[in-house]
């Protein structure tokens, strides 16, 4: 509304500006005069401003007069079709035998006071000469024509500047949910609590366990602004958003996999989930906007992105290696967990991943990680001892896939059998942060499990041919040998990725053994 009401005046206003330059020209012109009393002259109507120069000769100075030009005594003389002398404030000029130059100007008041003549070639003409050929007479309406055009165009060109300005800002500040469900969205959000933070509205709702209600969701979603792309992955891409001047990231899903939107928004939003090494969950959102249903699944902003970014970017000290390691154990231990629930507070189920990796861990900004991407998940059923969607057995990134995936002969009835599979996949991950822990100024360069033995993308053919026949594990560097911490990082791992699912390490364990090395490492130093 206001917009609109801005554009009209961006019309009207140049309209306003053409006419009044219009009513300028048409009144009486003043002049700056050097032989008036008071040093002004009245040119009349259609008159002109005069300033002349005369050659005085031998040694004296050139003599510049000012005075005034009524209409009736404006010549103007046309040679070849032209006019003679125009000048942009001046319909005539005139010249004298090399000796004298006039030039005139129709306004505004006093314009001749500034006017430089100076001695011009032939072709000359001087105000009343006799021997003037033909005389074309302008009038008013033509000068307010020739002004009015280019005042004209820089209006135009200013309106257009302005659209063009307008259109940009809205793309820059990329689109806004439309807030036409605003009757539906939640009032606390938008008056009551208006100066909440995120993080005081989640602990406001963590009695809940499971996340803010729906209602506050929606609002929440609505109010965000997206802005750049911070990633892409399987499903849609993800974006950094602003929430009344807070960070959030927004991955938005295709309508078509609104199924996985509705799977992964579910599963955060189990019971007793959150955790600080597990990515906040803030809302999730479907909007219809009359042609295709967005979907929005709004968490925490991590500015370092992924484990995978940080590790291409960074390399770790030996407590950087362990509080990434420590933490991202913390974060799967959670997941795995179930916990069982009483009259008063309620359990939680045990949860596998199936989709552990670097891409899918991201690291806060105090240098702990937390796993994100539960799309893939599933939850234990302890009452039917069951998983709780019909699983598919492949799932999840090739590269990290667990040999009993590959060879398809995992047992998908035991709940178990998942959560082992997530541990093979956090020992390929704890090799990727021990290979960039640099020790006296040594250290191996980032590369994915496997970097030396498949392609990149391989496919379940060559990665079973390496990981369930071949029986490959990642290389462990002699270095590694030599530290106590990168020692037990080495065992570790290897206890992670036994080919027999069953003695795999699990993720208490590994968060145990990691805590142990982190208390040692502490007392060092
Ligand atoms: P997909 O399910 O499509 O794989 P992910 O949830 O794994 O999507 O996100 C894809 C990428 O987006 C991640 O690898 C990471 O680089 C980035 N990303 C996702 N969520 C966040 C976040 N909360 N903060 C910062 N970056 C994120
Ligand atoms: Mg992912």
């Amino acid at each position: 509304m206001l917009s609109r009401k801005m554009d009209i005046c961006y019309v009207i206003f140049p309209l306003l500006l053409i006419v009044s330059c219009g009513f300028d020209i048409a009144t009486g012109l003043k002049c700056y005069c050097s032989d008036c009393l008071d040093g002004t002259c009245d040119a009349g109507d259609g008159g002109r401003c005069v300033t002349s120069i005369t050659k005085m000769g031998g040694t004296r100075e050139d003599k510049i007069s000012y005075r005034c030009l009524t209409e009736a005594k404006i010549p103007i003389r046309v040679q070849n079709g032209k006019m003679q002398g125009d000048t942009p404030h001046c319909m005539v000029s005139a010249i004298k035998k090399h000796e004298s130059h006039i030039i005139c100007c129709s306004g505004p008041d006093l314009c001749n006071q500034y006017l430089k003549p100076t001695y011009a070639p032939a072709t000359t003409f001087i105000p009343g000469d006799d021997n003037s050929e033909t005389k074309l007479q302008f009038g008013t309406a033509e000068l307010v024509i020739l002004i009015a055009c280019p005042v004209l165009i820089v209006s135009i060109l200013f309106m257009v500047l302005f659209f063009a300005y307008h259109q940009c800002q809205r793309n820059r500040h990329g689109y806004q949910m439309p807030n036409d469900a605003s009757q539906e969205t939640m009032p606390f959000v938008q008056q009551g609590q208006s100066s909440s933070t995120l993080r005081e509205m989640m602990y406001e709702y963590s009695g809940s366990g499971s996340g803010l209600p729906l209602l506050v969701q929606r609002t929440i979603a609505r109010q965000i602004q997206v802005r750049e792309t911070i990633g892409k992955g399987r499903y849609g891409e993800v974006y950094r958003g602003r929430w009344r001047g807070e960070n959030v990231a927004v991955k938005i899903f295709p309508s078509r996999e609104e199924r996985s939107w509705f799977r992964e928004a579910e599963i955060y939003q189990t019971v007793m989930l959150r955790h600080e090494n597990i990515l906040g969950f803030i809302a999730a959102d479907n909007k219809d906007n009359g042609t295709w249903t967005q979907l929005w699944l709004i968490t925490d902003y991590h500015e370092n992105g992924s484990l995978f970014d940080y590790l291409n970017r960074t390399v770790v000290s030996i407590s950087g290696m362990l509080k990434l390691s420590l933490s991202a154990s913390c974060g799967l231990a959670h997941l795995h967990m179930e916990i069982i629930g009483t009259e008063v507070h309620a359990g939680k189920p045990a949860i596998a991943h199936r989709d552990l990796k670097s891409k899918n861990i991201l690291v806060k900004n105090n240098g702990t990680c937390c796993i994100a991407d539960l799309g893939l998940a599933v939850r234990h059923d302890i009452a039917t001892d069951s998983v709780d969607i019909a699983p598919n057995n492949r799932v999840g990134t090739k590269r990290y896939m667990a040999p009993e995936v590959l060879d398809e002969s995992i047992n998908m009835t035991h709940f178990e059998s998942f959560k082992r599979a997530d541990v093979y996949a956090f020992g390929l991950v704890l090799w990727e942060i021990t290979r960039r822990c640099s020790l006296g100024g040594i250290v191996e360069e980032y590369q994915l499990p496997f970097y030396d033995l498949v392609p990149s993308d391989p496919s379940l053919e060559e990665m079973r041919k390496v990981v369930c026949d071949d029986k490959h594990r990642p290389a462990i560097p002699n270095r590694w040998h030599s530290h106590e911490s990168l020692r037990v990082m080495a065992r570790l791992m290897k206890e992670c990725w036994y080919h027999n699912a069953a003695a795999r390490l699990t993720t208490l364990r590994i968060k145990k053994t990691l805590a142990s090395i982190a208390n040692q490492e502490d007392m060092k130093i």
